[in-house]
Order: structure tokens, then sequence, then C-alpha cells
């Protein structure tokens, strides 16, 4: 028996048989088959790369039809490597004369293509490596390599192991209906951990040593609230977690059960609790969970699930949907957040030395224009639909905003032009997420009609600390006092020129911070849909006055923990349940 120490990500407790993913499947283990078994073997390859065949000719035919034949040849060039004998024929001789799996010469035989092109002059044929390493993901998946084809073999829960995992294999093993996952890899608010939260996977992150210690079919408790997994467990152990995973379950439905109740402080004040999304079907959970809207709809994921860019079509439809699904209710679509630790597969292979630093969000979306054309024009058709604010994601400079509306400007005279309706009065606001934006805070009101907070960022950019990095996440830190103090006067701005501003980081959803925040001005908190209860719970114990004298003294304090020790207290006091929860207890 062994318990890895990580960072819980994502709620609840799961027990179940480990199933480790290679680094992204494509390291694939050694191992030899009887002469008897190549023929089986020369078959199943041959298969593989049939059905491989298949799906580039539908990705191709998809393309073709979305974005014209120049985007589809792509996909002509996939097809030429896939029938290059230069590719398949050491497959097949490496099955006969070194009598390898099919796996395993694939894998050979993809790597050293690879590198071969990886050793050209020319980039423009350098580049085409990573093709390859693409279509070996797809063969090796045909082969049986995959995800969900390892899962649905499985018996019983699995709880998944892997060294990290990307936001959009995150998504992927929810719909696979895993149990939980550990990552070697990761901090607290990566986005792979705001995913488990959002789709309630048991998750924890920043193990370290998971895939090290951990083999495949060893039976493991992963304890998401506490963050830790447990392998091996001895019999008395998985006892105790069977009853605390049940009690947990009850904890998590009575809360819900509140979730109804007036999102009110005992003095009368009230504070509106809205949800982050990925997916318009998240919604519904947001509002059973006692949301009344939705504050942030992170729409890179409808990117980052599909295997071709979603067209303008593809996005008004999920506007449309969220819109229908909210009924009149606020909700804040966010442009697309690509880039840092969210690349569509197109650039998925255009690394950067520096990625949170380098081109992502805005600044990915004004260097493409044709991307962020086409999803502001869907968000301009879909305005017509219902009530939408559209935010921008890490702004930094106010000629962000400008260029955007000079954008939206062009795009409402071609619809005008073309007779279709929009909202023309649809309000424009920034997510304040750059020490630059909070700093001047005053001068980017002038542009923004709102703010939202984007606290994950905003602390990994104030104190210099990869918000995924697992090896500084004790430097990750919320309550640092340069932390607060930005949060404390951008509210205090916003308020002065009366714009709106809430918050929608994840200590909007942490009750640890609710009363700071709201003694802080903040009137408007979004999160993940299962954190609404808990944090509705704390304000119904609140009273205004006393969370503002609780400003004023974290506001005197010069380290963390202080803030953390008197914010600590504080739950204690008000809801010491919470409390428990936030320490894993
Ligand atoms: C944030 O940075 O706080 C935020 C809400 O945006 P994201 O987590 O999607 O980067
Ligand atoms: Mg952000």
């Amino acid at each position: 028996m062994e318990a890895i120490k990580g960072i819980g990500a994502g709620p609840g407790i799961a027990i179940g048989k480990a199933m480790l993913l290679g680094e992204s499947q494509e390291r694939v283990a050694f191992r030899t088959i009887d002469a008897s078994q190549v023929d089986a073997e020369i078959a199943r390859v041959d298969s593989a790369l049939d059905a491989s065949r298949a799906d580039v000719r539908r990705l191709r035919t998809r393309m073709a039809s979305r974005a014209g034949e120049d985007a589809a040849k792509i996909f002509d060039f996939h097809l030429s490597l896939l029938n290059d004998r230069g590719l398949t024929k050491p497959i097949h001789e490496d099955i006969c004369r070194e009598r390898v799996v099919a796996e395993y010469a694939v894998a050979e035989s993809f790597r050293k293509f690879a590198d071969m092109l990886r050793a050209q002059q020319a980039d423009a044929i350098a580049e085409k490596a990573s093709d390859v390493v693409d279509l070996q993901r797809r063969v090796l998946g045909h082969l049986g390599e995959h995800v969900s084809t390892r899962i649905t073999n499985m018996r019983g829960p699995v709880v998944v192991i892997a060294h990290q995992l990307t936001p959009s294999q995150a998504a992927e093993l929810h719909r696979a209906q895993i149990g939980g996952f550990a990552t070697d890899a990761g901090g607290l608010t990566g986005h792979t951990s705001i995913l488990a939260r959002a789709l309630g996977i048991p998750a924890v992150v920043g193990c370290g040593r998971a895939t090290a210690d951990i083999e495949d079919g060893d039976t493991v408790i992963l304890d998401g609230d506490g963050g830790v997994v447990i392998v091996r467990p001895d019999d008395g152990l998985l006892e105790r977690y069977q009853f605390l995973a049940r009690e947990s379950e009850t904890r998590a439905r009575a809360l819900r059960e509140t979730a109804r109740e007036d999102s009110i402080t005992s003095d009368g004040m009230a504070i509106q609790l809205l949800g982050n999304i990925e997916f318009p079907d998240e919604i519904p959970s947001v509002l059973s969970n006692g949301g009344v809207g939705i504050g942030l709809y992170r729409t890179e994921f409808l990117y980052l699930t599909s295997e071709v860019p979603p067209t303008e079509e593809d996005q008004l439809e999920s506007y449309k949907r969220a819109i229908e699904l909210c009924a009149g209710r606020p909700l804040t679509i966010r442009t697309l957040d690509l880039g840092a630790d969210k690349y569509t597969q197109e650039h998925l292979d255009e690394a950067e030395t520096n990625p949170f630093l380098g081109l992502r969000s805005i600044r990915f979306c004004l260097a493409n224009p044709d991307i962020f054309r086409t999803q502001l024009r869907a968000l301009l058709r879909a305005s017509a639909h219902g009530p939408i604010k559209v935010m921008l994601p890490l702004v930094s400079h106010v000629m962000e905003i400008r260029e955007t509306r000079m954008i939206m400007n062009d795009l409402a005279e071609e619809l005008d032009e073309q007779g279709i309706p929009f909202d023309r009065n649809i309000a424009l606001g920034i997510m304040v997420e750059t020490p630059a934006a909070a700093l001047m805070a005053r001068v980017f009101a002038n542009e923004a009609r709102f703010f939202s907070i984007g606290t994950n960022d905003l602390i990994q950019y104030t104190l210099a600390v990869d918000r995924g990095n697992e090896r500084v996440a004790n430097l990750y830190n919320a309550a640092n006092p340069a932390v607060l103090t930005l949060i404390k006067s951008v509210i205090r701005t916003a308020r002065h020129v009366g714009i709106e501003s809430s918050i929608c980081g994840e200590i909007a959803g942490q009750p640890l911070y609710t009363p700071l925040l709201i003694g802080m001005g903040v009137r408007t908190l979004s999160m993940s849909p299962g954190q609404i209860p808990a944090v509705k719970r704390v304000i119904r114990g609140l009273d205004i006055e006393h969370c503002e004298s609780l400003a004023r003294r974290v506001g005197s304090f010069d380290s963390d923990r202080q803030v953390l020790s008197c914010l600590r207290d504080e739950l204690r006091r008000i809801d010491p349940e919470a409390l428990a929860r936030s320490e894993g207890g």
C-alpha cells in the first residue's frame, strides 16, 4: 500500500482499477508474437491502415464542404503518407522478421519516418513530421491503443493515470465515463483541473510520480477532495473510503437541496451567483445547482473537441442553444481563449518557448482574423436570439479592445447589408487577468462595458508562477497580498466609474474566499456549477459590515500565511463543514 500526495482538482472519491495512459499513447510497449500469429498481426495492421485511410477521406470531405478545397488539401497529404511504402513496408517487415506486435511495429516505423523528415534541411518538409505523429495516433487508435476502447475493455470502474492530460483528453475521458483521473503534472487552476470540476470528475493532479508508482490494473483509491491517491489499499482502508464516498455523496445531495434558496446575506444583500461552462449542455446543471445565469462560457472548447474547425454555423448553433437554455438569464460568452495549454489540432505543433506569454487568447484571435471574424459573426447573429454579452480574454492593451470593436463594426455593416438581424447594443467587456489590465483598470473602463476578474491567470501573471506547473504550485496562491491588492483596486475602480464587475476565476467558487471578496465589494461571482451550493450556504451566513471589516484587516497583512489563517478562522466560525471540505476533510 502506498499513498501519493497531489492536488485535489476534481471533487469526490473514485475507487477502481488503474489504467495507465502513455504520454500520448505513442510510447508502445515492446512485445513479441509467435510465428503462428504473424499472418493475423499483418491483417490487423492492414485493417488499421484501411480504417485510418477511411477516416482521413471522411475528414477531407467534411473539411472541403466547410472550408473549401484548399483547406482540405492537408488531408490529401495524409492519405499519401498512409499509402507511402516507405512507411508501411517496414511495418510488415518488422512483424515478419522481428516478430513484434503490430502496435510496436507501427510506432517504430512512424517514429523513424518522422525522424527522417525532421532531419531535412527544408523547414517545410521538417514540419511534416507532426502530420506523421498525428497519423500514428490514428493508426494506433484503430489497433485498439485508444483511450475509450481500452476503458470499455476494462471491467468495473477505471481510474486513469497519466503523466499529463490535455483539456480535450479530459473531455474525452468524461464521455467514456471513467471514475476519475490522476496526473503527475498539473496545478489546481490548469484547464484540465477546471474541466474536471466542471464535469464533476474526481481528480488529483500534480502527483509527481503516479505513473512511476502505479501499474496497470492496480486497485487505487482516488480522493479528489483530499488530494491523495492510495495504491493497492488494504481491506480496512478500502472499506473506510467506500464509507467516505457514500458520505460525501449524501453531503453533496443535501447541499443541492438547498440550491433553490436565495443567494442573500443575513442582512439582506443579494449576491448574484453564476456558472462557468465549457459546453451549453452544462447550463441545466448550473441552474439546478442554484445559479441564475452564465458568467463565463469558455467557447474554445468547441474548437478543442472537434477534429475540424467549427464553422460559423456550428458556432451559431452552440450559442443559440446556450441562449435557449438560459431563457433570458444573463449569459456572458467569452471569445476564443486558445493558445497556452489549449491548442487546436491545427496549431498543436506550432510550439512556443513560453506559450503562456505567447500568442494566446485575444492576441491569437487578432493574429488570426479569419478565425476571429467567424466567431464574432456567429456571436452577432446569435445576439438576435436573446441577450448575450461578449467578453475578451487576456486583454493587456486597450488597442485590443479597439481593434475588436472595429472588426465588430465592420461585421455589423456586413450583416446589415445582408439583412441579417443582430443586437446593435451588444455589451463588450473584458476579463481582467493581467496586471496591466488591473493596474490600468480606469483606462480600460473607458473602453469596456464590464469587467470580469480572471484570478486564475491574474495570479500566475502577478506572481510569475505557471498555473499548471506542480513544481511551483506552493507559490501559486490567491491569498498573496499582491494579488488581493490588485483585485480590490479593480473592484473599486469599477464601482467608481459605474461599470459592472465580477469574479470568474476559481476563487469565486472557494468558500474560503467568499467573505473576503464580498467585503471587498464583489456582488457577482461565477464558478463551476458544483461549487454554487456551498458558496451560497456561506453567503447566507454573512453580514456585509463584518465582511468589510474582514477585508480591511486582511488588507493590512503582509503575507499569504496571515491571510489564509484569518480566512480559515472566519470560515470555521461561519460554516465549519465548508472549512473541513476545503481542507479535504
Ligand atoms: C481565469 O483566468 O481566471 C479564467 C477564468 O479564465 P481561464 O481559467 O479560462 O483561463
Ligand atoms: Mg484566464
